[in-house]
């Protein structure tokens, strides 16, 4: 078993890896930039190290976090998701020096980093892809040509895109030829590489992805679905598992599709396979090749902890479980609270917190680096807390959610909890059958009167701390 892990990653999902291994008896090192000097994974960690003023480059800098975990004694390294985890140079370098990637190998990283390359693989092994382009496109002429082949709407995608950016739906030639160069400058910008490539527009999807584990000793098991359609401009706001929308033949076909899709490519570690659903086919999309935002929910239903099997899977042991032992129970629901202003636009609302009051109770669990007092710096992704609720059932997940989220109380900073109370409430969503349209079709969502939340219960609350740090 690994002894020591460095954690190349910030915020919450760097608490959650000391947390896995303050259970496991391993101690972990985190690493922060100067904004985040204040961070709770910071204070969580068993020991922190600054890695430099610029509040992003230390986080991005493969070789000199790979020499940070040689120095102070790390044998293991644990990326997070977004940052460098989806980054095959970092895998590499750690191999190079010996220590060990938290993981997938660089070489299948580097494969399903690549969207045209992934389809490719999928389609040998016989897992069904959205129809689109064999390969990246040479030119927007390709392109034209190719997208009246597959007939609009089309998907215009960055090969090496991720966290919803570097997607745009065209409708028509003149908004293919519009947005081609868009994409291709987005691309190039955000992900270093200028490759595009055209999928058909799978019309009002439902997006569901497996979760998968695969040991080095070659077993592969899938921990069932999530679904993660309620999204807005293609990035998860709340995420559901199982889903509520499938037969038990659906959720059997994806989760056999999953575990093919990781065999084929010889997957090692955690990761997750992203299709579409619609008209009772699936279209695989993607792989992630890490631990998910969302991984919360599989937790909840099937009872593995996910980072605490990664850490195992890359310190060489097997799998503790067959297929066969995997079962879920009930729903679970997570909430992505963003420091955002439904009402503005989801303008990012960066700040001091000034008040932190946790939900609690039971089927309750928050995953967060926040507290009273923090400052939500500006550098980083606007998610600042993840509510997760679990419910024997479909209305007692539903019934959870809005008690838990009027529980909580974050004020100093906007956020989307009120606004997904409205989407909770709403017939079509309580219905369990929504497709990854429903915000933008909903905009009246965000229209909620602030009243709708009782301000006295937040009033006696800030009022209680208040009198106790005998302000
Ligand atoms: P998940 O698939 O786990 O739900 P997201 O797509 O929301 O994850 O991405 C998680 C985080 O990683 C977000 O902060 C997102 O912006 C970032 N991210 C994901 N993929 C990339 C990428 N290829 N390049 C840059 N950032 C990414
Ligand atoms: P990312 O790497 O940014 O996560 P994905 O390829 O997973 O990108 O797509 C993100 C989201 O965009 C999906 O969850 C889905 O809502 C939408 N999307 C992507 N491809 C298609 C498609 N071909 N048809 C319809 N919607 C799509
Ligand atoms: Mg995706």
């Amino acid at each position: 078993m690994l002894k020591k892990i460095l954690i190349a990653n910030r915020g919450e999902i760097a608490v959650r890896i000391v947390r896995a291994c303050a259970e496991m008896g391993i101690r972990s090192a985190a690493v922060y930039t100067e904004p985040d000097r204040f961070s709770l994974h910071v204070k969580r960690a068993d020991e922190a190290y600054n890695v430099g003023a610029d509040p992003l480059e230390g986080y991005l800098n493969p070789r000199k976090l790979v020499a940070l975990a040689v120095e102070t004694g790390c044998d293991g390294l644990h990326p997070g998701y977004g940052f460098l985890s989806e980054n095959a140079e970092l895998a590499e370098i750690c191999a190079q020096r010996g220590v060990t990637f938290i993981g997938p190998s660089a070489e299948v990283i580097r494969r399903m980093g690549d969207k045209t390359e992934a389809r490719r693989a999928m389609t040998a092994a016989g897992v069904p892809v959205t129809p689109g382009t064999e390969d990246n496109l040479a030119d927007v002429n390709e392109a034209v040509t190719v997208a009246a082949g597959i007939g609009y709407p089309v998907m215009l995608k960055a090969t090496s895109g991720g966290g919803g950016r570097g997607i745009r739906r065209c409708d028509s030639e003149e908004d293919l030829l519009r947005q081609f160069d868009r994409v291709v400058s987005e691309a190039t910008k955000a992900f270093g590489r200028a490759d595009v490539f055209l999928e058909k527009c799978i019309v009002n999807p439902r997006h569901i992805e497996a979760q998968i584990l695969a040991d080095s000793h070659g077993n592969v098991i899938h921990l069932f679905e999530r679904d993660c359609s309620i999204q807005r401009r293609n990035q998860k706001l709340i995420e559901i598992a199982p889903s509520p929308q499938l037969t038990p033949e659906q959720r059997a076909y994806i989760g056999e599709m999953s575990v093919r899709a990781a065999e084929a490519v010889g997957y090692e570690n955690a990761g997750t396979v992203e299709f579409l659903l619609a008209d009772n086919q699936i279209y695989f999309m993607e792989m992630n090749t890490r631990v998910q935002v969302e991984h919360t929910i599989t937790e909840q239903i099937t009872g593995v902890d996910v980072v605490r099997e990664q850490i195992r899977i890359a310190s060489g042991l097997p799998l503790g479980y067959r297929q066969q032992d995997i079962s879920y129970r009930g729903y679970a629901m997570q909430f992505r609270v963003n420091a955002e202003d439904p009402k503005n636009d989801f303008l990012p609302s960066f700040g001091k917190i000034s008040r932190y009051y946790a939900p609690g109770g039971p089927g309750v669990r928050v995953d967060t680096a926040i507290y009273t007092g923090y400052t939500i710096p500006p550098y980083f992704d606007s998610m600042c807390l993840k509510l997760i609720v679990w419910g024997l059932t479909w209305e007692d997940v539903l019934e959870r959610g809005v008690r838990a989220l009027n529980d909580m109380r974050l004020q100093g900073v906007k956020t989307t909890a009120t606004y997904y109370q409205q989407i909770l409430k709403h017939p079509e969503f309580r219905s369990g059958t929504f497709d990854t349209s429903f915000v933008e079709s909903h905009p009246e969502l965000t229209q909620y009167s602030d009243k709708s939340r009782p301000e006295d219960i937040a009033l006696a609350v800030a009022a209680a701390i208040a009198a106790h740090a005998g302000l």
